[in-house]
């Protein structure tokens, strides 16, 4: 506690330094890098409607992608804060997208899961610290235990395309948010789009329960 309470009277004169550029500053992100970042947002979001809508806020390079690695390598998952907001405020200004799912009382959002030995490994999932912070913002309810990952599937850069999607299979269940009460419609929430690959296993998964899947939100998307 004591610890705790000199912490606490330093940082009365020392402000955090930003985690990008080690300037001090009152926020996660400094305003210089804040700006960096937003130039990597795509105009509107990034819009695909394919079978299931897709929103993607940025482009996974420069500023974005170093905030994005600070979060989940550097331990910097206050980053989240940040990222779900502006996530949020672009899909809150979509109204195609979110026009009927506003409306929608029984729409939860629910972040893709890390597998738990990796999770525990990291301290935290950032996914579902994005859905959060998207969550403070929209005011959905916010479903962290929605999905399970049963299986350790995420280092698979080596793999072709179709074996990616078999290594995929069964990668997640239901989980335990769902296993009692009933939702029918669910907007998944990841922190990088790449091949879709995980995305597509997860719609699966909640198909399998009779569980529509109204949309697909990321914070950066390694596509142009
Ligand atoms: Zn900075």
């Amino acid at each position: 506690m004591l610890r705790n309470f000199f912490k606490a009277v330093l940082n009365l004169f020392l402000k955090p330094n930003c985690p990008l550029c080690d300037r001090p500053t009152d926020t996660q992100l400094c305003p210089y890098c804040q700006k960096q970042i937003l130039r990597c947002q795509f105009p509107r979001g990034k819009q695909c409607s394919g079978e299931v809508p897709l929103l993607v806020w940025g482009q996974y390079k420069g500023a974005l992608k170093q905030a994005i690695v600070a979060m989940k390598y550097n331990n910097h998952p206050e980053l989240a804060q940040p990222l779900g907001y502006w996530l949020a405020e672009t899909w809150l200004n979509t109204s195609q997208f979110n026009s009927s799912n506003l409306n929608n009382k029984r729409l939860v959002v629910v972040p893709i899961p890390m597998f738990p030995e990796k999770q525990k490994k990291r301290g935290f999932n950032q996914a579902e610290l994005l859905a959060r912070s998207f969550c403070q913002v929209t005011g959905l309810p916010l479903k962290s235990q929605g999905l399970e990952r049963i299986r350790d599937t995420e280092a698979q850069f080596s793999l072709s395309a179709q074996q990616r999607q078999e290594n995929l299979k069964d990668a997640f269940r239901l989980g335990a948010d769902f296993r009692q009460s009933k939702v029918n419609s669910v907007l998944i929430v990841d922190d990088i789009y790449t091949t879709g690959a995980t995305v597509k296993t997860a719609i699966a998964t909640f198909r399998r329960h009779q569980i529509r899947v109204v949309g697909i939100l990321a914070i950066a998307t390694t596509k142009s």
